[in-house]
């Protein structure tokens, strides 16, 4: 399809406002904001005297003055729905910074890459979210409805002090529809995430001399032929709603692009993964426990009481074993085929790519919004590098995903 005039007047502004979209997201990867410790001071400041210098008002809130959240809000010109553009400004460690062959604080920009830690994840969606909600509040006169503009901290441990605490605390930040950009590549759009459930899963018996095998049993044997047992959980049915059934066949090639080889049948199935394992003291011991605990990824349309039954079931068949739950969060997602799914796939199209809604391996805070069923979904661009060396961003893929999220919002807010 070919854009139409007001859509080429925004592709064209965006385009024009390459070198401050670039320049902007170099100097946001300087100011330092490692999570932990996730203090985000600097680069709040960064995205705060950016507003500042753009005459746009916001407030600085939070619970934790070194994890400070902003939010700005601003009214088109006849009323209608309410969009939220989230980012969050923390980004994984670095360490000593060894293997990598950039600076990762440096925000190179080296053959059309800019490099550095947060680059992917996510300080190139967060500034796509600033850009696009900046050029929306200055079209306002064009638009309906009302948007807010959410730059968190403490999304990299879990969003109870960022995003979290916005949902509960500030009426501002629901809203209708929520977008981000966390890294999905431009091939995927994000409509939900996998559930989490942690176990941890315990085996105890008298112990004994190691040389006296027959006086006790041995945990860790137990605990061995246990956890080999429980990938059997990997088969669980899952009983997907039509819709969710059609975009996950349909997504199919695309999960596997943007996820990596095996990625597509990790995000239809319930995955297992053994994190840490403890047990036994000394060689020549029979040990007395040995525990361990499991990381259960739930897709969506699979439900927590279906998951303990199977593995209280196969728990059961060893000696001396117990199970406990330590963590859950359910799978969420939004409708695969909802409204700014649709238009963001439309969106895509026109700069030749039509991305598939897919649903997320790991958390997002997108969580929040769709925990109280507001319609949530990121795009943003490829993860190269990722929580480990030489993170970076394509700077084509910048501009490709702030040209989606502009487009887009801008769709919405003129219905
Ligand atoms: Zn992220």
């Amino acid at each position: 399809m070919e854009p139409s005039p007001v859509q080429k007047r925004i592709m064209g502004r965006v385009e024009a406002d390459r070198d401050e979209i670039v320049g902007f997201l170099r100097g946001f990867l300087r100011a330092r904001s490692p999570n932990p410790p996730g203090d985000t001071r600097d680069a709040c400041r960064y995205v705060t005297d950016y507003l500042d210098s753009r005459g746009v008002g916001y407030d600085v809130v939070g619970p934790d003055a070194e994890k400070p959240n902003i939010v700005s809000g601003f009214k088109a010109a006849r009323p209608g729905r309410r969009l939220i553009l989230n980012g969050h400004m923390d980004v994984f460690p670095v360490g000593s910074g060894e293997g990598w062959s950039r600076d990762p604080w440096g925000g190179e920009l080296v053959d059309g890459r800019v490099y550095g830690r947060g680059a992917c994840d996510m300080k190139a969606g967060t500034t796509a979210s600033i850009y696009t909600y900046l050029a929306l509040r200055e079209l306002r006169d064009e638009l309906r409805g009302a948007a807010t503009l959410t730059v968190v901290s403490d999304e990299e441990s879990g969003g109870r002090l960022g995003a979290g605490w916005l949902v509960e605390n500030v009426p501002e930040v629901l809203g209708d529809c929520c977008i981000n950009g966390e890294p999905s590549s431009p091939y995927t759009i994000r409509f939900g995430e996998k559930g989490i459930l942690w176990l941890r899963v315990r085996v105890k018996s008298q112990g004994g001399h190691g040389a006296y095998t027959h006086t006790s049993l041995n945990p860790i044997k137990v605990a061995a032929r246990l956890i080999t047992d429980l990938e059997e959980l990997v088969d669980t049915p899952v009983d997907y709603p039509e819709n969710l059934r059609r975009a996950i066949d349909e997504g199919r090639d695309a999960a596997e692009r943007a996820l990596g080889p095996g990625g597509a049948d990790v995000m239809r199935r319930l995955s297992v993964n053994i994190g840490t394992v403890e047990g036994g003291v000394k060689v020549n011991v029979i040990p007395r426990e040995c525990s361990f605990e499991v990381d259960l990824r739930l897709p969506p349309g699979l439900a927590k009481d279906d998951v303990m039954s199977r593995v209280r079931e196969i728990v059961g068949r060893h000696p001396r074993a117990s199970v406990e739950e330590t963590r859950y969060d359910g799978p969420l997602w939004s409708p695969p085929d909802g409204e700014m799914a649709e238009t963001m796939r439309a969106s895509s199209r026109l700069l030749g790519i039509d991305p598939r809604p897919i649903v997320s391996l790991g958390g997002s805070d997108l969580k929040f919004w769709r925990g109280l069923g507001v319609p949530s979904y990121y795009y943003g661009p490829t993860n190269h590098g990722m929580g480990t060396v030489d993170e970076y961003v394509e700077v084509e893929e910048l501009m490709h995903v702030v040209k989606v999220h502009l487009l887009s919002a801008y769709e919405y807010m003129t219905r």
